[in-house]
């Protein structure tokens, strides 16, 4: 289809932070409550950007646990990841160093265009993160980074705008295609 841009990206992160109800939130516009497990998923979405329009696939992932969120699959054809952990669960921050390093060892690469979504913000009580933890991880790994809620629909259109911004941006740079 024309100027169409094609872009594919994955969406890794330990199992409950959200990945199915952001992901759902973003293609209909709803928050749907104890989704189902997720069995893996792509979603497609024409995304506006910066004047062009990108056909997006965007893999939702089911991964559980360290050895299985990323296999082979998502690091081939992949531009870009979102990588997501809960305001609520430091165990699912940990996590994100662990996937990170793990996709830049399939890639074989130094660095991929990566958006840290610190999910679930609603949760204020239980908050175990703080934003400013989740920026400094995000610098490390010389990422994009933000809060979301998929319950209140705050930052989650954000969250693929930034990542487009992130894989452009590498493009641009003379990065690969
Ligand atoms: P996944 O395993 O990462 O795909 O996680 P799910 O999308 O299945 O979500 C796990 C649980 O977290 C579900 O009970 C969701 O309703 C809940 N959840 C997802 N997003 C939010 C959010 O923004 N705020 C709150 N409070 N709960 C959420």
């Amino acid at each position: 289809t024309g100027n169409e841009v094609k872009r594919k990206f994955a969406v890794l992160g330990s199992r409950s932070v959200g990945k199915s109800t952001m992901i759902v939130r973003y293609m209909d516009n709803v928050f749907v409550d104890s989704y189902y497990p997720t069995i893996e998923a792509t979603f497609t979405k024409s995304i506006k950007f910066k004047g062009r329009t990108y056909n997006c696939d965007i893999i939702d992932t089911a991964g559980q646990d360290e050895y299985s969120i990323l296999n082979s699959k998502h690091a081939i054809g992949i531009h870009g990841y979102v990588l997501v952990y809960s305001i609520a669960s430091r165990a699912s921050f940990d996590m994100i160093q662990t996937v990170y390093d793990k996709i830049l060892n399939y890639t074989g690469t130094e660095h991929i265009p990566c958006v840290v979504v610190g999910s679930k913000s609603d949760l204020h009580v239980q908050r175990q993160v703080s934003e400013e933890e989740g920026k400094e991880l995000a610098k490390q790994l010389k990422s994009a980074w933000v809060e979301t809620s998929a319950r209140h629909d705050v930052n989650v259109a954000k969250v693929f705008e930034l990542m487009l911004g992130e894989t452009e941006r590498d493009t641009t740079e003379g990065g690969p295609e």
